[in-house]
């Protein structure tokens, strides 16, 4: 173990990931003078957030009536009531700032006649608390926002004083005695050297578990390495159960067709060329959210009235919008389905049907963005030293169900927030305590375990496994019966994991060690997904049960906390729905049926 050579980092802050969340928070923290790093496993502006395509939401009413608080009823409704509502309050009041800031920082958005930010509608966002005409709240960049917003970001982050530790894997946390963190230990790609960042605040912005299912939009990337650590070092993750499926990722390919083509008027079809979401959204049609719309295409499937030789999809209808709405608003999709689908948009429907796409749930933290735990009776005990904030977060602002334009946004207000939270509780340049001497051993002989893992099991074999069982068994649609089965598979394979082979004993550049190292992350969280969504017998948002048809708010208005040991074991708690709000500029919304 004494074999590898550690270098040591003294840091105020440590980020990692180099997404959006990420890197706003990097230059956020900078610019409090706090000194800080930010490491990632890929070249920043490849980190996921590039793919965003339809937008970031924010009440900037540039297009007609809106206003924040009528984006926090929409949030609130739209996560099913199980989102925190003094987060949701945060995230949809701090929305327009962040938005105006990202302006001054460079982001070109396109444009209205007039010179504004130009604003188009989505999915489940309204206007006069669900009563008004739809809004246009999603703020974007042609149908290249995430694009348009990290490379944005990466500028500013250059432009201050951070540094960059690029293309080093973060393997686990340094978690001390009293359960606070250190830092993280990470490995350098190229060399296989290890180094250890000791920080008095870790930020996990590692983004998504997308990966955990066989067909996602997210990239190959998404491997939820954050929750991984987290849940390595005995933290809970937060409602895991929730996984949402984007209605239009390309048949076949699983690349996302951003909701923004619904949203400049694109229709759903099935193979009687109906347009079905009339009869399941009477009022807000093809842009109900997109749990519901899922679901509906599913039905479709199911009932028979699918497309193509296995009437296994649907198709997306943008003939009608005309070449010049498609070249300068949606020119990225025309190229998307051209590559990935053979399809002119101009003339033909693309064929789609709900893919994995975002995780409502992960690890769990207040508006600050600082980790909380269940600890002693108190359900928000903050976690010393460890923050996390982006798709690898739970804030929750999501809750059950996550309103397309709200991850972007999430990015940025919480990337902020983490930056002025860490600024209040740290000073710069305040030493760093000892360490004690055995503070990395754990990391290192996980590591070492894995580098020298003899087992028959390649890692791909074991990935494939958990990727179709996650797929088949934790579906749009879920069962007692399926879920139970999926349960006892993944289990299986969660043990399966001890058996694995690795056949690079290299360091350098070893993507097999890389790869199983991500394969752990994705198992635990699989486990953590399946194991939740069996126990929580009732249908809300995201998790639709056949056997609990009903949202049940006597028995389940509350967050899962799952975690897992090394054995495989789990166990499950649960917090309360934050249900006030901050101030009294917006009441607390009491439940109602959710409906469109
Ligand atoms: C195709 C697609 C389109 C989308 N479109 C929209 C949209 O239009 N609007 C919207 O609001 N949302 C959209 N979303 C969702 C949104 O883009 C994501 O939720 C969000 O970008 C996640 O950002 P992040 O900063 O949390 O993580 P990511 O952008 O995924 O970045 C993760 C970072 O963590 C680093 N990292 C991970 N693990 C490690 C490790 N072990 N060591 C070191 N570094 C590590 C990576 O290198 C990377 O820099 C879309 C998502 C997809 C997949």
């Amino acid at each position: 173990m004494s074999a590898y050579k550690i270098h040591q980092h003294d840091f105020d802050m440590v980020v990692v990931g180099a997404g959006g969340a990420g890197l706003r928070a990097t230059f956020g923290l900078a610019q409090k003078g706090l000194k800080t790093a930010c490491i990632t496993k890929v070249f920043p502006t490849r980190s996921h957030t590039v793919a965003a395509q339809g937008g970031v939401a924010a009440a900037l009413a540039n297009m007609g009536e809106d206003d924040w608080r009528y984006h926090f009823f929409d949030t609130v409704k739209g996560s099913d009531w199980l989102g925190d509502q003094d987060a949701i309050e945060y995230m949809c009041r701090e929305a327009i700032p962040a938005i105006v800031e990202l302006e001054h920082y460079g982001v070109p958005f396109s444009r209205t006649e007039d010179g504004k930010i130009y604003q188009r509608p989505f999915g489940g966002m309204t206007t006069r608390y669900g009563e008004g005409p739809p809004a246009q709240r999603t703020c974007a960049a042609a149908d290249r926002t995430g694009h348009a917003i990290l490379h944005t970001l990466y500028q500013q982050s250059l432009a201050h004083d951070a540094q960059f530790f690029i293309e080093y894997f973060a393997i686990d946390l340094i978690m001390d005695a009293n359960g606070e963190c250190r830092g993280v230990l990470a490995l350098e790609m190229e060399t296989g050297e290890l180094h250890l960042f000791r920080a008095h605040g870790t930020v996990l912005a590692t983004g998504g578990y997308g990966r955990a299912y066989f067909s996602a939009t997210s990239a190959h990337t998404c491997t939820g390495d954050g929750g991984g650590m987290a849940l390595r070092a005995g933290l809970a993750m937060q409602d895991m159960e929730f996984v949402q499926f984007h209605p239009t990722g390309i048949y076949g390919a699983g690349c996302l067709i951003t909701e923004g083509v619904r949203g400049e008027g694109g229709i759903l079809r099935n193979s009687n060329g109906e347009r079905f979401m009339e009869r399941y959204a009477p009022s807000v049609k093809d842009l109900a959210p997109r749990d519901m719309v899922s679901r509906s295409m599913t039905l479709e499937i199911r009932e028979g009235r699918g497309v193509g030789e296995h009437k296994d999809h649907i198709l997306l209808d943008l003939t009608h919008l005309g070449p010049e709405v498609i070249h300068e608003k949606l020119p990225g999709i025309a190229e998307s389905a051209r590559i990935f689908a053979g399809v002119d948009v101009e003339k033909e429907p693309i064929p789609v049907i709900p893919t994995v796409h975002y995780n409502m749930g992960g690890i769990p933290t207040n508006y600050h963005g600082e980790v909380v735990q269940l600890r002693n009776g108190d359900p928000d005990a903050v976690v010393p030293g460890l923050y996390s904030i982006g798709e690898a977060a739970c804030v929750s602002v999501h809750g059950a169900n996550r309103l397309g334009s709200n991850s972007l946004l999430d990015l940025v207000v919480f990337g902020r927030a983490v930056a002025n939270r860490a600024a209040e509780i740290i000073k710069p340049d305040t030493k760093h305590g000892k360490l004690a001497d055995d503070a990395t051993d754990k990391a290192l002989s996980r590591l070492d375990k894995l580098r020298n893992a003899k087992g028959s099991t390649p890692t791909a074999v074991i990935r494939d496994r958990m990727q179709r069982t996650m797929q088949k068994d934790a579906a749009v649609f879920r069962t007692g019966e399926t879920l139970a089965e999926g349960v006892k598979a993944m289990r299986e394979i969660h043990a399966s994991f001890e058996d694995v082979k690795v056949a690079d004993r290299s360091l350098i550049w070893n993507s097999d060690l890389i790869e199983t190292m991500e394969l752990e992350n994705l198992l635990d969280q699989a486990l953590v997904t399946i194991v939740s969504a069996e126990n929580r017998t009732e249908s809300r948002g995201a998790h639709a049960r056949e056997d609990f048809p009903n949202r049940d708010d006597a028995q389940w208005m509350k967050h899962t906390m799952c975690s897992v040991d090394r054995s495989g074991t789990t166990q499950i708690d649960y917090r309360p729905v934050h249900a006030y709000t901050l101030s009294d500029e917006v009441g607390y919304i009491p439940p109602k049926e959710r409906k469109y």
